[in-house]
């Protein structure tokens, strides 16, 4: 075959690939364009897992009502315009590609009111074709609703789990970015039932509280620890808590969830000695370090970032548990006595 430029549609589908890859993926990315927004309140609603629909509403700023059909063109971002700013970006996204890789999979409506105007747009699409702009009555802020979800791509909607396993995954994005965002109050309704609902008081604790119940957050222990321009808060729990696999340590890195193997293993080797073989703690790490010390656009999810100075990051993480660890249960000294 000749080599040719595939048709947008094509192309579109295939980016959208990259970036959608399960309904979890549809509300990391709407959960962050809401907390992009400055949202003190975002509700999630989801069913069937999320393929039947996702809707996620806040009261954020909103989008003027002539910029929005521009929301779902690719590469059509307002957090971004310049290289350089790649390098200082403080927003969670920048890339312009989440709303249009959503509208190419799923039947999407947005409807947006801007702080300021007097009434709100709705905008219709199909798979990637726009299908009615009106305006509407509505509340300040901005309702996302994706349904259908892969009903173009059935190769990528049979590699979906089960509708319960989808829900997990769901929960899971929602509870990383409540532990995040502890001033901003999340819900999360899952076939009409609520399955997590945080405070939004602004306190860490509750929304731990919030996501993990009591048992885990009275044995949480608060972790704070400057070094420089690096500074280390959150919470870990004693080591009379433990759990079988990693997946309760949440790493933010200046309020963004991400992975870093590295990372979660300087906090796991500050319980040395004090955990069983293969049993890990509940941490909640959130790492503030100057924008320009973090590449936050090495992964097409943004799930990983690279960090300037990684073993500097290493070593601060790996103290400011240790320290925490240590106030709490001081490591008796063995004084030798002549
Ligand atoms: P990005 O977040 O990378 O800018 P998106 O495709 O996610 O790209 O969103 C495109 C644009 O639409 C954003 O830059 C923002 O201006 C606007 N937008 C999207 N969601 C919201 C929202 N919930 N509230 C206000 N504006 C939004
Ligand atoms: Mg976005």
């Amino acid at each position: 075959m000749p080599i040719r430029q595939l048709p947008s549609d094509v192309a579109s589908k295939i980016a959208a690939g990259e970036v959608i890859e399960r309904p979890a993926s549809v509300v990391k990315e709407l959960v962050e364009n809401s907390i992009d927004a400055g949202a003190t309140r975002i509700e999630t609603v989801i069913r069937e897992g999320g393929v039947a629909e996702i809707r996620v509403s806040d009261d954020g700023s909103g989008i003027p009502a002539d910029e929005v059909s521009l929301a779902f063109l690719r590469h059509a971002t307002s957090k971004l315009t310049t290289v350089d700013e790649l390098q200082s970006v403080a927003t969670l996204g920048f890339r312009g590609e989440a709303l249009p890789s959503i509208a190419a999979v799923s039947r999407a409506t947005l409807t947006t009111r801007a702080t300021g105007a007097d009434s709100g747009v709705r905008i219709q699409l199909r798979y990637g074709e726009t299908a009615g702009l009106d305006e509407v009555g509505c509340a300040p802020g901005t309702t996302v609703q994706a349904q259908e979800l892969f009903g173009n791509l059935p190769a990528r909607r049979k590699f979906l789990r089960s509708s319960a396993a989808e829900t997990a995954r769901i929960q899971e994005v929602v509870s990383r970015y409540a532990l995040a965002s502890p001033g901003v109050k999340f819900t999360l309704t899952a076939d009409g039932r609520t399955i997590l609902d945080t405070p939004g008081s602004g306190r860490a604790r509750d929304a731990v509280l919030s996501v993990y119940g009591s048992d885990i957050a009275s044995q949480m222990l608060p972790v704070l620890h400057v070094d420089g321009d690096i500074s280390i808060d959150g919470f870990v729990s004693t080591p009379q808590i433990s759990r079988g696999n990693r997946s309760y340590m949440t790493l933010l890195v200046n309020h963004r969830w991400v992975f870093d193997g590295s990372i979660a293993y300087a906090i796991t080797q500050a319980y040395q000695g004090m955990l069983p073989d293969r049993r890990y703690p509940v941490a909640v790490i959130n790492v503030v370090i100057p924008a320009h010390a973090v590449d936050v656009n090495s992964h097409p999810s943004k799930r990983e970032v690279r960090f300037r100075n990684a073993d500097r990051l290493f070593s601060a993480v790996h103290y400011a548990v240790r320290d925490a660890l240590l106030a709490h249960a001081p490591v008796r000294q063995v004084v030798s006595v002549p």
